[in-house]
C-alpha cells in the first residue's frame, strides 16, 4: 500500500503524508512519548458499513488518481463539490458521511464514464456506488429515506413512462421541437425561460434537431404522411396546453 498510494497519485516513491506510529518510547530511547493513546473516530463509518455495495468506499487510500482522470472534476474543479472530499471519491463519500439530505446532488455529478473505476488502485466500484446512492436519494433504502423533492420524482416518473412508449416519445419530441421555436437561435437555445434558465445562464443548450426516425420516415410518401400527422398532433397538443395555462392564469388573477 505504501508504494501503491504515491505511485497512483503523483508518481513519487513515498507520499508526504504517510505517518509511522511506533508507540511509546522504549527504555533505551532518549526521545518520544511515555504513553501512547490511539483514538479511532467512527464519524459515521459504521453506518456506511451497513450497505454491502456502498461500504466499498471505505477501501479508499486517498491517492487521488480518480480525480486526475475524471472529466467532471477536470471541468468543475474541487470547490464545486462543496465539501472536504472532491472528485469521484467525494461524490460517493460525502453523501454517506454527511447524509444524502446534505449532499444529495453529488451522486448525480457524474457522467458514469467509468474512468475512475479503471484507474482506482484498490478497485472501488465507484459507478456502481453512484447508482446505488442515486437510488437512495430518489427512492430511499434501509440506510436513509428518500430526499428528492416530490416534483422531481413525479417528473422522472413521467419521463420514464414517456420514454418507454414509442408514440408518446415521438409526440414529446415533436412538442419540444415546436415549443423551442421562439427561443431558437440557429442551432442553439441561448435563453430559456425558468426553470431551464439556470442552465442557459452559463451555456447555450443545443436545439432539438432532426431525429433518425424522422429522417427515415421522410424517405417514403407514407412516412411523410405519418410525420405530418405527428406534427399536427404535437401542434394541437401544444395549443391546448398553452390555452389551458392561459385560462388557469386568467382565472387565478380574477379570484
Ligand atoms: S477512490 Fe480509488 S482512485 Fe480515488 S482516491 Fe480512493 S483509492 Fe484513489
Amino acid at each position: 500500500m505504501l508504494k501503491l498510494l504515491p505511485r497512483s497519485a503523483t508518481g513519487q516513491k513515498m507520499s508526504a503524508y504517510t505517518a509511522f506510529i511506533t508507540g511509546p518510547r522504549r527504555t533505551e530511547e532518549e526521545d518520544g512519548p511515555s504513553e501512547f493513546h490511539l483514538v479511532l473516530l467512527d464519524n459515521g463509518r459504521t453506518k456506511i458499513l451497513k450497505d454491502e455495495i456502498t461500504r466499498e468506499t471505505l477501501l479508499c487510500i486517498r491517492c487521488g488518481a480518480c480525480l486526475n482522470v475524471c472529466p467532471v472534476y477536470n471541468n468543475v474543479g474541487g470547490h464545486a463539490y462543496g465539501f472536504a472530499y472532491s472528485g469521484p471519491i467525494g461524490a460517493i463519500l460525502s453523501p454517506q458521511l454527511l447524509g444524502t439530505k446534505v449532499a444529495a446532488d453529488l451522486p448525480f455529478a457524474s457522467s458514469l464514464c467509468g474512468a475512475c473505476v479503471d484507474i482506482c488502485p484498490v478497485k472501488i466500484p465507484i459507478t456502481e456506488i453512484l447508482l446505488r446512492l442515486r437510488h437512495r436519494v430518489v427512492e430511499g433504502d434501509a440506510v436513509e429515506p428518500a430526499v428528492a423533492p416530490p416534483a422531481w420524482r413525479a417528473s422522472a416518473g413521467v419521463i420514464a413512462r414517456a420514454m418507454s412508449i414509442s408514440w408518446l416519445y415521438e409526440l414529446g419530441e415533436q412538442i419540444l421541437k415546436t415549443a423551442q421555436a421562439p427561443f431558437r437561435r440557429g442551432s442553439w437555445l441561448p435563453n430559456l425561460p425558468p426553470p431551464l434558465s439556470r442552465w442557459t445562464m452559463t451555456r447555450p443548450l443545443p436545439a432539438f434537431g432532426a431525429t433518425f426516425r424522422g429522417w427515415q420516415r421522410g424517405r417514403t410518401p407514407a412516412g411523410r404522411r405519418r410525420q405530418r400527422q405527428i406534427r399536427l398532433g404535437a401542434i394541437a397538443f401544444a395549443s391546448i396546453a398553452v390555452a389551458f395555462v392561459a385560462w388557469a392564469l386568467t382565472r387565478k388573477r380574477s379570484e
